[in-house]
């Protein structure tokens, strides 16, 4: 039977590492678990990660960025957790749709198969198969990608509830199939003000809880404002049933990018080698170097580039807001750090440029204007006003999927005339929908089909020869991935060339518009796309419409 195919002997040298969090959520742990499958391969092993969310939805598309962070888009067309761009960006790899579950995936897959008749007649419980299902797609994930080293998170925190079963596949992975798993527990010390001491008590509880589950951490990572000193490793060790010189020590950084060369440093490499038994290459090789230098321009550069993100998805305070754009923050960072500049960026609410209209001269300040990807109505005349400013004072622009939509909307209104123009999403009723609904998306949309149904994914688009597009990425063609229901209106496309507006990428068979730009000799930089570049982006690799436009900002920089 399919779902059983799990053997229960040892027959493979895969090592499964689990990465768990104990305490409190938020210190961190997708950044040590994609931290940990860099190091181990710089140390070359070929490694995949997981990511296994509590939560019953199918997928993050439906879930709202201000609560959840940034929606994240595979390859395949999967809208995942942020923390799969994570693991993409730490390991410069592509991952697929196997490589994230929820509990709603999980649960749907095993009533499917029971509806199949692939239990043969058994009673169907939640445990063993929902833990075997997690366990399959493991593995299924593990022989896609020829790994030897699985690094898998298990989201939320111990103790919770809702990821008891998720836990429980860690178990039975050990214990019953008798695999090569090990558990590493991302935990929290506070230091509470009054008191001035590191506590080490709440980490004990979370052992205790993950002991009752029949789980004993191998490693601690001990996460905290600073570095954990040697009475408390030994009271960790103590209490917690582990050896002293498995607590490593993450104190908070600056940079992200640092925490695998620390845990380097920290001995951490050497000792998951140790503790799983593999033969690992060594700390620092060639390929960690390279990570070592990304990770040091970030520190380094004194000019600074400055670029106003202007947004929606921020009203619940500064720490959400950054996780609602994750993706082009990240991407402006690695184009800004190749450049040897500092990257500065500022939030702008558009909905302040509606009330206020005078304020949109504030953004004459900035050295470029972005305008991220978005949906409804909300703040959506500020961006217009914002995206036409920077089109006429000469300030570098970029507009990502809605970026771009709203910045043809802009030209076909304030170019072309056009003064009732809009997008369908806004304004059905406007006799000029230079934006329009998807032909495969109206029926979808009537029939209230919207969770995974929009056009998602990796699709190819072909480039204009010495178009701004072309000239930055050096290709004819390309693939980026997609998330959106709305496209540039073709009755409109001729009227807006003629205008000026050059649709410099085009679906392969010319349908689609995928990029608009005015030329250099026009603009400094004015391009959006209908696609999401920044998910493409990587700190090895800067994507390079990302690239071209902070080149732009530098080269228009005011101050
Ligand atoms: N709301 C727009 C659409 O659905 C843009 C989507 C986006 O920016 N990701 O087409």
């Amino acid at each position: 039977m399919k779902t059983q195919k799990t053997p229960d002997k040892k027959t493979e040298t895969c090592k499964y590492i689990f990465v768990i969090g104990g305490v409190i959520s938020g210190v961190g742990k997708g950044v040590a678990a994609s931290s940990i499958a860099r190091i181990l391969q710089d140390r070359g092993k070929t490694v995949t990660a997981l990511k296994i969310d509590p939560y019953i939805n199918i997928d993050a598309g439906t879930m709202n960025p201000t609560e959840h962070g940034e929606v994240f888009v595979l390859d395949d067309g999967y809208e995942c957790d942020q923390d799969m761009g994570n693991y993409e960006r730490f390991l410069n790899i592509n991952l697929s749709k196997i490589n994230y579950m929820t509990t709603g995936v999980v649960y749907q897959s095993v009533i499917d198969k029971e509806r199949n008749l692939e239990y043969a007649g058994k009673c169907v419980e939640v445990v063993p198969h929902i833990p075997m299902e997690v366990i399959r797609r493991i593995e299924t994930a593990r022989d896609n990608a020829k790994a030897n080293v699985v690094v898998i998170e298990i989201g939320g925190t111990v103790g919770e509830y809702q990821n008891m079963l998720f836990l429980e596949a860690a178990r039975m992975m050990k214990i019953k199939y008798n695999r090569d798993v090990f558990f590493v527990m991302v935990s929290y010390l506070p230091i509470p003000s009054k008191i001035g001491e590191m506590k080490t008590k709440p980490t004990q509880y979370a052992v205790r809880t993950l002991n009752a589950s029949g789980i004993q951490p191998d490693i601690i990572i001990a996460r905290s404002k600073q570095s954990i000193d040697g009475p408390r490793k030994e009271k960790i060790s103590m209490f917690c049933n582990i050896p002293t010189d498995r607590v490593i020590s993450a104190p908070d950084v600056e940079s992200i990018y640092d925490i695998p060369i620390n845990f380097e440093k920290e001995g951490l490499g050497d000792m998951i080698c140790d503790v799983v038994d593999m033969t690992c290459g060594p700390a620092f090789g060639k390929s960690a170097k390279e990570w070592q230098k990304f990770a040091g321009s970030t520190h380094s550069p004194k000019e600074e580039v400055h670029i106003a993100i202007i947004g929606k998805y921020f009203n619940t305070g500064d720490f959400t807001l950054s996780d609602s754009y994750l993706s082009v923050i990240e991407a402006i960072k690695y184009s800004a750090y190749a450049l040897h500049r500092k990257p500065v960026i500022t939030w702008l609410s558009s909905v302040d440029f509606e009330k206020d209209p005078k304020k949109i001269k504030s953004l004459s300040k900035y050295d470029g204007i972005l305008v991220p990807g978005g949906f409804g109505s909300r703040g959506i005349e500020g961006k217009i006003k914002a995206i036409e400013y920077a089109r006429k004072n000469n300030i570098p622009y970029f507009g990502l999927c809605y970026g771009m939509q709203l910045m043809v909307v802009e030209y076909a209104r304030n170019v072309l005339g056009l003064k009732d123009a809009n997008t369908r999403e806004i304004n059905p009723k406007s006799k000029n929908l230079i934006i329009d609904v998807m032909e495969d998306q109206k029926d979808k949309i009537k029939n209230k089909k919207l969770g995974g149904t929009m056009r998602l994914g990796a699709y190819p688009a072909t480039l204009l020869k010495d178009s701004v597009a072309a000239n930055a990425y050096r290709a004819k063609n390309i693939s980026e991935r997609h998330r959106h229901r709305y496209e540039v209106n073709n009755a409109y496309r001729e009227d807006l060339e003629k205008a000026g507006l050059v649709f410099s990428g085009v679906s392969p068979d010319g349908h689609l518009a995928e990029i608009a730009e005015l030329p250099n000799s026009k603009h400094p930089f004015f391009l959006g796309t209908q696609f999401h570049p920044e998910f493409k982006a990587r700190p090895l690799s800067p994507h390079p419409l990302f690239s071209a436009f902070v080149k732009a900002c530098i080269k228009s920089n005011k101050k």
